[in-house]
């Protein structure tokens, strides 16, 4: 029986690997969820599951979620706080733990996890972004095995040979990731201006959280996943190529030196990299439908237009400087798309303060030459999420 820690139980992938969980209770037991604000959810999930533990972000929303599970006799106790977030992912009795928190929020306990040797099953691409040089240290050295939930890198895991690492290639010329261009990649870009949150969270192929639902519109997502594939697969940024490819069934591909080119395909539903993450090196039941192929019909594929997408640019700058670039980029990108879905910004200003942000930085000691260590990386979090916070300011006011 494997214990398992969701981290981030009440989102989008959250919910998913309870899904695809419940499908195999005889080889799996969730040990602790978590949950920042949907405390209903989460009592349901824990009279669903009956979690050794469940943690929530404050001591209010613990006092609240006891008293939801007070009538019901579970074993479950209410933790809560960052410390309790740490706890739950790096327990003794924990084999794997699922990192679905968004945003940098995940960075500390995912790390706990890495660093008490568990199987990390990564969702939270935020992490590596920010941390990418000092987390695959810590798996490096803790002997954690850490698998790809994305379901671009996961298709990616799966179409490298079994050998490869970064003294062997095993013939890997390029990745080829893919991406969908979301739901305006289309739509005129005199229009873009007035798109509401709405409409960018409403993804034509994936049903997905909203801070990543607006990423995947602004194409920040692939962005960050470009910088993510660079730690995971250990490459540079010019050895992958963003494919646009609106149907979401090629997952990405892997492109070797005789020729071939290797692709993971599947309907695009995130209970498939789940499973595989879960069970690997097996395979288990995931309860996503096999693909019809014949249904799809056709597959199409485009080069991104890097003008629409300003933002995939940055990143891919970003993801080129190195540093704390990408660090700086996250933190600004998390406050520009809270303000957007708040209606503070616009669409397009998303990348406005992204830009400015990482401009400001250039010149400032934050972002250079430093070694790297959780306390800069924090610190330039937190610098560059100051710096968005009165960019945020100044675009809402000058609006109004
Ligand atoms: P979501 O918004 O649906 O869920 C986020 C989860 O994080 C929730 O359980 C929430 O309670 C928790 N959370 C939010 N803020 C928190 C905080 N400050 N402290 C502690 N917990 C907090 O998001 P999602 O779509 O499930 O995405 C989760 C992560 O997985 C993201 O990093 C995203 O980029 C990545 N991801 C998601 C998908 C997808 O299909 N949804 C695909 C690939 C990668
Ligand atoms: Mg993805």
């Amino acid at each position: 029986m494997q214990k398992v820690t969701i981290l981030g139980a009440t989102g989008s992938i959250g919910v998913s690997t309870l899904s695809v969980l419940s499908l195999h209770a005889d080889q799996y037991e969730v040990f602790a969820i978590t949950g920042h604000s949907r405390i209903a959810e989460l009592a349901n999930q824990c009279r669903e599951f009956n979690p050794r533990y469940a943690v929530v972000s404050d001591q209010s929303k613990a006092h609240e979620l006891a008293q939801q599970l007070s009538s019901a006799s579970l074993r479950t106790d209410v933790l809560w706080g960052e410390k309790a977030l740490a706890q739950v992912a790096s327990h003794a009795e924990v084999d794997v733990v699922m990192a679905a928190i968004v945003g940098a929020a995940g960075l500390e306990p995912t790390l706990a996890a890495v660093n008490s040797a568990k199987k990390v099953l990564l969702a939270n691409k935020e992490v590596l972004v920010m941390a990418g040089e000092l987390f695959m240290q810590a798996v490096r050295e803790s002997g954690a095995t850490l698998l790809p939930i994305d379901s671009e890198h996961n298709a990616i895991f799966q179409c490298l040979p079994d050998s490869y690492s970064s003294s062997h290639r095993g013939g890997v010329e390029k990745i080829l990731l893919s991406a969908s261009g979301g739901p305006f990649r289309d739509t005129p870009l005199s229009a873009l201006r007035q798109v509401t949150p709405d409409q960018a969270c409403a993804h034509p192929n994936w049903d997905m959280g909203r801070k990543i639902s607006v990423d995947s519109a602004t194409m920040m997502n692939k962005g960050l996943e470009l910088i993510e594939a660079c730690w995971l697969f250990d490459v540079e940024p010019e050895d992958i190529d963003v494919i646009i490819h609106p149907q979401s069934v090629i997952h990405s591909m892997v492109s070797y030196t005789d020729g071939s080119v290797l692709a993971q395909l599947g309907n695009p539903d995130m209970r498939t990299p789940i499973a595989h993450a879960l069970a690997w090196p097996e395979r288990i039941q995931s309860g996503v439908s096999p693909l019809d192929i014949v249904a799809v019909g056709t597959l199409d594929f485009q080069t991104p237009d890097l003008e629409r997408f300003p933002c995939l640019a940055l990143a891919i700058k970003v993801a080129c400087a190195g540093g704390f670039f990408p660090a700086v980029l996250n933190a600004a990108n998390e406050v520009a798309v809270a303000a957007f879905l708040a209606e503070r910004i616009g669409f397009t200003q998303i990348a406005d303060v992204v830009s400015e942000v990482v401009s400001r930085c250039e010149n400032e000691p934050v972002c250079h030459d430093e070694p790297m260590t959780l306390d800069r990386i924090k610190f330039a979090d937190h610098h560059a999420r100051e710096i968005a916070s009165r960019c945020v300011d100044k675009l809402a006011s000058s609006d109004k």
